[in-house]
């Protein structure tokens, strides 16, 4: 914590995962002979940059843009840019951290990294959010590239900004380098799919957990938080496995629909109007209701996807989802359950899948982005789909096994973490002291 002050969430993600390495560390002393856990801390390479833009009144402005390039022993650095104002180094950092050993876990050969900037996307017009991203990427293209660095979208980032993005990368570069940035638009080199990974990613995962103690989604009702990318994908897979999702939120607060979300309502809305949630209440009729500020997992449900934001489902909210029978919770967030809610879920027996493994999806079908780009082909639907499911189900897979394996059975935290450990490990144990 001294070196590394006021950074929390850093410092949170950290003690998470080294809580869950005592037993592969006792059991390969080789990793700590070679120092690999304090070098593992450190990002190789930590980019901070000036973002100055002017708005449509002419007045100038000054955001702080990041790329934290956390580790490359397995490949690239890769992850996303979020936009969001409460982006700082710590919260790049822990999101980065996360991501080495989430890129592990879906065997794909990609490194971990993240960047942003706390720009806030809300309220500006289409010409503000295009000259931020161009001034954005005329630092950043400086530091990425197809072999080097390859960023995606997150929080505020979505296929319009990855579009601006993208045109001022192949601006500055004068290169036609689609494997720069993935997340693009389908007709210029984007995959089919890639919006809704993450979000079917982490139902399927759940669906995996379920099926491991003989259980179903189908029929089962879900809670959901969020209603950006990954919260409506999330949605729209429940519903095709046959599961009722009932909520959705966003920071000003969540609505219920007794009827079930209604997916083509809720992305007019977000996907096309970017409104707000407590749009969806008044226009759905009396089967719906906004709650402002209330706190979503008080909606009774069998299963829930916190996919919004970290540390956005606490200890109170665990007692309540428990209490309410909550059998399985999958994260398609990036640590949106604080460290005392997780224990408790996991003393209740719930089945608890944390991001790192179970919204690896998106991830994953960036890495295939890549691959269609570097052959110039673009894949079917139904190949992209099929290779989704079977990552997923081989990353549950990994985890489940791994945590067996090291005696904590069914404790998927500690299963994903020395998973994904271990193939950085291994790389980094073959490639020497760099
Ligand atoms: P979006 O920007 O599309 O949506 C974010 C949603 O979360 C919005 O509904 C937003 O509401 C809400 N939210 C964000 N910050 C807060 C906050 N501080 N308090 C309350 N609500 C908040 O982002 P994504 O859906 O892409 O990302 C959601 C989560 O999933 C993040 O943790 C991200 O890191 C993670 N993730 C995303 C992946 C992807 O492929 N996009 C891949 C893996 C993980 P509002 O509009 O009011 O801010």
């Amino acid at each position: 914590e001294r070196r590394n002050p006021g950074q929390p969430e850093f410092h949170q993600a950290v003690r998470e995962v080294l809580d869950t390495l005592g037993p592969v560390l006792a059991a390969r002393p080789q990793y700590a002979e070679a120092g690999l856990v304090e070098r593992l801390l450190e990002p190789e390479r930590q980019i901070i940059f000036r973002v100055p833009w002017t708005d449509d009144h002419g007045r100038v402005h000054v955001n702080r843009g990041y790329r934290v390039e956390f580790n490359s022993a397995l490949g690239p650095y890769k992850g996303g840019l979020r936009f969001h104002p409460s982006v700082d180094i710590g919260v790049v950092k822990f999101l980065g951290f996360e991501q080495i050993f989430k890129n592990a876990l879906t065997g794909l050969g990609i490194g971990g990294g993240k960047g942003g900037s706390d720009f806030d996307p809300h309220g500006k017009s289409a010409a503000e959010v295009m000259r931020f991203c161009q001034s954005f990427m005329t630092e950043l293209a400086r530091h990425i590239g197809e072999h080097t660095d390859i960023p995606a979208g997150d929080i505020g980032v979505g296929g319009r900004e990855i579009g601006y993005l993208f045109g001022q990368y192949r601006r500055i570069t004068n290169r036609w380098e689609a494997g720069v940035l993935t997340g693009k638009g389908q007709g210029w080199g984007g995959s089919v799919i890639r919006p809704e990974a993450t979000g079917y990613g982490a139902v399927l995962f759940a669906a995996e957990m379920l099926k491991a103690r003989g259980e179903a989604l189908d029929g089962l009702s879900a809670v959901v938080s969020g209603s950006g990318n990954v919260a409506l994908y999330t949605i729209e897979k429940l519903q095709q496995l046959g599961a009722n999702p009932l909520t959705a939120s966003d920071s000003s607060g969540y609505v219920v629909d007794d009827k079930g979300i209604d997916l083509a309502l809720l992305k007019q809305i977000k996907e096309v109007e970017r409104g707000r949630v407590s749009e969806y209440a008044t226009r759905r009729g009396p089967s719906a209701r906004f709650v402002r500020q209330g706190r979503v997992w008080e909606v009774p449900a069998d299963v829930a996807f916190p996919s919004a934001t970290q540390n956005e489902l606490d200890v109170e909210d665990a007692r309540t989802l428990i209490a309410n029978g909550v059998k399985a919770v999958s994260e398609g967030a990036n640590m949106p359950t604080t460290p005392e809610a997780v224990h408790l879920f996991q003393e209740a027996g719930v089945a608890f899948g944390p991001g790192k493994a179970a919204n690896a999806g998106g991830v994953a079908v960036s890495a295939l982005e890549m691959a269609q780009n570097a052959s110039r082909v673009a894949w079917s639907r139904e190949r992209v789909e099929d290779e989704l499911a079977g990552i997923m189900r081989s990353i549950h897979a990994v985890s489940h096994e791994t945590a067996e394996r090291y005696g904590s059975p069914g404790d998927y935290v500690t299963g994903a973490n020395i998973a994904g450990f271990e193939r950085v490990a291994d790389a980094m144990l073959a490639q020497g002291v760099i």
